[in-house]
Order: C-alpha cells, then sequence, then structure tokens
C-alpha cells in the first residue's frame, strides 16, 4: 500500500494506463497538425481528433458538431458564460447563477457584473441545492443565462438538473451546467436534461490535465457564443489556437471508457464511500455528513467532526491525501464558502475532510484511512475541555464564557 493513501479523487485522477498507451503515437509518429489540410499528416491528425469528439459526445448524449474542445474546464466555463453574455447582451443583461459554483463559474460572473451585467445568486438548501422553482423566481425578461453546477465538487450533493433544464426552456432561457464532477461518474444526458451549454474536463475522469470541452447546442435552440480566444478560427469559430492532438485523443479514450464502466465505478466507489462513512459514523460521535444524505455523487464523502481543531486533524492524518474545509488564501485560513453558504459554522468547517475514493481505491486503503480517522479523532477529543464538557452533560449554549480567542 503507497502512502499517503489517494482519497482525493474530487481534485484530479490518476490517468488511465490505457489512455496513455492511446495518446503516445500521437506526440512523436502521428504528431500533425490537426488544422493542416494540404497532407496525410494533418488529415490523420484531424481523424484522431473527430473520433475523440464523437466519444465525448456519446458519453454525454450530445452529436460530435457540439463539442468544442478547450484547455479545461476552467476555459469552458469562461467560454460557455462569456460567450453568452457578449453573443446575447442586446437581449438583456442578467445572469443567474449558485453561491456554490466553482470559482471558475463565481469568478466570471462576478467579472461581467464588474462591467455592467446584472447577477442574481440563487438560496440552496441545507443540502447545497438548487430548485426549480427558485429558478423560476429569478428569471427577467432580460435573464440571458441561468448557470447551475451539476453536482458540487466539495460536498458532492447533485442539482435537479432536467427540472432546471425545463424551466429553462420554457422560458427560452439558455442554461449552462458545469458538470465536470458528473461526467463519467452518474448519467449525464444534454437531450433528456434540457441542457443547452456543459462543461468538462478529462482530468477528472481519469484523462490527461489541460483538455477539456464545452458542449454548445445545435438545435432547440442553436445556441451561439461569442469567442474569448481570436485567431485562426479553429473549433468552428468558437475556440481558436491549434488542437491539442494527443490531450484531445487521450480525452476521447477516457470519455469511452467511463461511458462504458459507469456502472462498475459507481457500485465500487459508492460501496467504499459506504464503508467509510458507516465506520466513522458507528464508532465516532458528533460527526456530521455535509451535503445531501442520498442525491449525491457515488464517491463523495464530506464530513465535519465536532470538538477537533482541524489543523491537528489534518496532521493527524497526513497519511491520508484529502481536501479540509478549510481554504488557504494568501495569508488566513478561510472557512469554505461552499460550507458556509449551507450553513455550516466556521469551527465545524475548519474541521471537515472531504474524502474522495474512485477506481483505484481499495478496501485495504479505506481500512487504513478508517482506523487513521477513528484513532486521530479519539486522541484529539481527549484533549478538548469542551468536548470533555458535552459528555459531562453541559450544555454549552448555557455555558457563559468570559475572555475571547
Ligand atoms: C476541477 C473543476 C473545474 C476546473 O476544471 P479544470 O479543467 O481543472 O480547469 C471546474 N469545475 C468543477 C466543478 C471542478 O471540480
Amino acid at each position: 500500500m503507497k502512502l499517503p493513501i489517494f482519497l482525493d479523487y474530487h481534485s484530479t485522477t490518476p490517468m488511465d494506463p490505457a489512455v496513455l498507451e492511446t495518446m503516445l503515437p500521437y506526440f512523436t509518429q502521428t504528431f500533425g497538425n490537426a488544422a493542416s489540410r494540404n497532407h496525410e499528416y494533418g488529415w490523420t491528425a484531424e481523424a484522431a481528433v473527430e473520433k475523440a469528439r464523437t466519444q465525448v459526445a456519446s458519453l454525454i448524449g450530445a452529436s460530435d458538431k457540439e463539442i468544442i474542445f478547450t484547455s479545461g474546464a476552467t476555459e469552458s466555463n469562461n467560454l460557455a458564460i462569456q460567450g453568452v453574455a457578449q453573443m446575447y447582451k442586446e437581449k438583456g443583461r442578467h445572469i443567474i447563477t449558485s453561491p456554490i459554483e466553482h470559482k471558475a463559474v463565481l469568478d466570471t460572473c462576478q467579472y461581467l457584473e464588474s462591467i455592467g451585467f446584472e447577477l442574481t445568486t440563487l438560496p440552496v438548501d441545507q443540502y447545497g441545492r438548487v430548485s426549480a422553482e427558485d429558478v423560476v423566481k429569478a428569471i427577467r425578461p432580460d435573464t440571458i443565462l441561468v448557470s447551475v453546477m451539476f453536482a458540487n465538487n466539495e460536498i458532492g450533493s447533485i442539482n435537479p438538473i432536467a427540472e432546471i433544464g425545463r424551466v429553462c426552456k420554457e422560458r427560452g432561457v439558455v442554461f449552462h451546467t458545469d458538470a465536470v464532477q458528473a461526467c463519467g461518474k452518474i448519467p449525464v444526458d444534454v437531450e433528456k436534461m434540457g441542457i443547452d451549454l456543459l462543461s468538462l474536463t478529462a482530468h477528472k475522469m481519469y484523462g490527461p490535465k489541460g483538455v477539456g470541452a464545452l458542449y454548445v447546442r445545435r438545435r432547440n435552440p442553436r445556441v451561439r457564443l461569442s469567442p474569448i480566444v481570436h485567431g485562426g478560427g479553429h473549433e468552428r469559430g468558437m475556440r481558436s489556437g491549434t488542437l491539442n492532438v494527443p490531450g484531445i485523443v487521450g480525452f476521447g479514450k477516457a470519455a469511452e471508457i467511463a461511458k462504458a464502466r459507469l456502472q462498475l465505478d459507481t457500485e465500487h466507489s459508492s460501496r467504499l464511500r459506504d464503508k467509510l462513512w458507516n465506520a466513522i459514523r458507528s464508532r465516532v460521535d458528533e460527526v456530521h455528513l455535509n451535503g445531501h444524505p442520498t442525491e449525491r455523487l457515488p464517491h463523495n464523502l464530506n464530513v465535519s467532526f465536532a470538538y477537533v481543531e482541524g489543523e491537528s486533524l489534518m496532521m493527524g492524518i497526513k497519511e491520508l491525501a484529502v481536501s479540509s474545509g478549510s481554504a488557504c488564501t494568501s495569508a488566513s485560513l478561510e472557512p469554505s464558502y461552499v460550507l458556509k453558504s449551507i450553513g455550516v459554522g466556521d469551527e465545524l468547517a475548519h474541521s471537515s475532510i472531504r474524502f474522495s475514493v474512485g477506481r483505484n481505491t481499495t478496501d485495504e486503503e479505506i481500512d487504513f484511512a478508517i482506523e487513521r480517522v477513528v484513532a486521530t479523532v479519539k486522541k484529539l477529543r481527549e484533549l478538548s475541555p469542551l468536548y470533555e464538557m458535552v459528555k459531562e452533560g453541559v450544555d454549552l449554549k448555557s455555558v457563559v464564557w468570559t475572555g475571547h480567542h
């Protein structure tokens, strides 16, 4: 067993060896530029890109002409949101999003707000889910875009995407979803779910880093985008720049494998995730699950451990590669904005851990993780006067505290 144990599959995934195998010839032998129209090198590269386009499209129920390759989901989100804003600004300047989006969506929306667009941030429930009714309430005659993520990367909650897609369609508003964490993990279908724009990335589904895609609907309705990168007119003019042929080929292969293994991966991940959670909650008290209990990604577990200090907890489990509920912003340790927006207090947010499992996670690794987590939390609580008071039946709310730290 290799230490530290990788339990951070939301941040990235190891590349599947079959993906690497498929990519290798495109670096050295079939190295042509997919835009070269005059010779065999170019044609071979173009054919490989078109095959990958079909593989990626097939994962999400799209047709291949609707896939635009990008450098990753950060770019896809920027292209979707800025592209719609620029293209439809004469129609209206109002954009709707949620507070728990990835920064690539939030910061792009805030940038647009700073240059004269109007932003509505939807409420979320205690599990971090958006409701279609709230989307309906927020839509105005000048709304040009709704951007709501498919599934959250911290707490794993899955939004009612098909319902949101339906209400957007009924009102003629373009619907974008950041589906990075959902693609290849749970079924995603742009037709059935009424999605107009969808962002995805290869490195979160066992493909290479630095390659992603944006799905852009071509019919009912045809969505038009202003490009944000100008140049040679690649990707139907929506994203100029020489295509990353090996990366795209790897992305296609990763999509094909993910589609074929969807059921298998889900069963494997959810079994190990449930094993971890069931062991933690049966052996440690005062633990809280963040995110929806059932409407959640099969590989996500986000837990707050009350009465332990976040940094000590992370130190105690440093043999596990996990994410904490604190984001290190330059100088200070800020609690996660996602946990904040579902009402988790600062203390609990700091002592939250996001575990995410994947294809390569084993029972042995989960058993090891369980022992490390349980032992660390128990040890830290032995040192906690607060925990001791709670166990003695003292109601902490009734305690009058003197001084403050
Ligand atoms: C990782 C991630 C992104 C960013 O994707 P990159 O390809 O790394 O730029 C965007 N959205 C979500 C939900 C993510 O988890």
